[in-house]
């Protein structure tokens, strides 16, 4: 038996995909290793949660307020008006939609990537986890959905394997009675030089548990001592410790995600995650979705170049969004004093508004061209440092 497309990855790029082609009638296989909880911090916008029609019962807790802590200590609260954030416990939410993928016709494989094959037929060869033996999955296209450092994109993809990281390390605590200074209800972000000189801390509420840390592109960084240091400033260092873990955040979509003729990459694999807020799953998602696309029409035509179509669907939706997002980390992220001025950006309701737009909806708000004029003036006053940076 031949497969149409081998999913290597059962993450949410890989399981969106897999189940995309099963629903579209396509023999496919999701090949995953298992075993390990992906280091995530949960947090989905509303859009993902109607795109990929994700249930109540994997909301581990609806998230209504954002607070922006500056270097000095500042907090602006960012109300989330018309809906919530919400927050999934990825040892549940993956294996929900492995579990979908499967339902809707998806073959599952459990068992570690090895390379892919290419002789009469191609073929992915893996590691069977059960066995131990190594075992072949012959298909017509492959999609690479392995995640950071993904093997397919490395083997396969120019720049797969120089795609530049940063990396985030979270400790899962118990979470602790609610008081001014815990709201199981907030996502509380943390823009401070010695928590994280290039990136942020975050305290994200996870029903009875919370995931506690940071974020950095620079060596040398010691990110325990970091997260200690976060849990002590926001009054977490006594809570119970479940899990310590770390894993890197890919900077930079790939220029291409396809290899020209039967493998095309999806979600961090193809270096696709945000700028400025290190968000994936959505994403990723997205990137499985489109990769699905990509290779309905490949598999339709009989032509590779179809597999273009993934990143030409993505950056047609997504390339604004994170024009104006890399703009950002670029501006702000570099200094104590550039931070402290972007936390005073964020009083401005339009900001705000427009910051809070993107993420939810994933769509830039083009309306209120007075209120861009606006906030457009804010910003180069800041950044000149024609303003004080408290300045809000
Ligand atoms: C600490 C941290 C916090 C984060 N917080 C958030 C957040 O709050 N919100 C958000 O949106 N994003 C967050 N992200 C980013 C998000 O987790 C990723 O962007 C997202 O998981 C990407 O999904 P994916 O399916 O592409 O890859 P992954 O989720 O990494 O899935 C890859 C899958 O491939 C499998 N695999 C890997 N190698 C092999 C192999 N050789 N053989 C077989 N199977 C293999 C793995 O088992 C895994 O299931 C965070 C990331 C980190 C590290």
């Amino acid at each position: 038996m031949i497969y149409d497309v081998v999913v290597v990855g059962g993450g949410p790029s890989g399981a969106t995909a897999a189940e995309d082609l099963a629903r579209a009638g396509k023999r496919v296989a999701m090949l995953d290793k298992a075993g390990r909880i992906k280091p995530c911090g949960g947090a989905i916008p509303p859009r993902l949660i109607a795109d990929f029609a994700i249930p109540d019962s994997q909301l581990v807790a609806k998230v209504n307020t954002a607070r922006m802590i500056s270097p000095t200590g500042r907090a602006v609260d960012i109300p989330i008006e018309n809906g919530f954030v919400g927050m999934v416990d990825r040892e549940h939410f993956d294996e929900y939609l492995r579990q979908r993928a499967a339902e809707a016709g998806a073959e599952r494989v459990t068992g570690t990537f090895l390379r892919i094959e290419r002789g009469d037929t191609t073929a992915v060869a893996y590691r069977d986890k059960a066995t131990g033996e190594e075992r072949y999955l012959p298909t017509r296209l492959i999609i690479g959905a392995d995640g950071a450092r993904s093997n397919v994109a490395r083997g396969e993809v120019p720049g797969g394997d120089t795609i530049p990281y940063v990396i985030a390390y979270h400790e899962i605590i118990r979470s602790p009675e609610a008081s001014d200074r815990y709201d199981p209800l907030r996502c509380d972000v943390i823009y401070d030089g010695t928590i994280s000189p290039d990136f942020y801390g975050w305290v994200f509420p996870h029903g009875g548990q919370a995931s506690v840390g940071m974020g950095t592109g620079i060596d040398g960084v010691d990110l325990k001592a970091a997260t200690a240091a976060l849990r002590a400033a926001s009054g977490l260092s006594e809570c119970e410790t479940i899990r310590k873990e770390g894993a890197p955040i890919p900077l930079k979509p790939l220029d291409r995600w396809d290899n020209g003729r039967d493998v095309v990459l999806a979600g961090d694999a193809a270096g696709v995650v945000a700028p400025s807020s290190g968000e994936g799953i959505y994403y990723a998602m997205a990137g499985g979705r489109v990769a699905a696309t990509a290779a309905q029409a490949a598999l339709a035509s009989g032509k590779a170049s179809d597999l273009k179509l993934a990143r030409k669907l993505f950056m047609k939706e997504h390339k604004m969004v994170f024009k104006v997002l890399r703009s950002m980390q670029d501006a702000y992220y570099k200094s104590d004093e550039r931070r402290e001025r972007f936390v005073s950006l964020c009083h401005d309701i339009d900001v705000q508004r427009l910051t809070f737009e993107a993420y939810m909806n994933k769509k830039l708000v083009r309306a209120r061209p007075m209120a861009h004029l606006r906030i457009g003036v804010k910003n180069v006053a800041h950044l000149l440092r024609l303003v004080p940076a408290t300045y809000g």
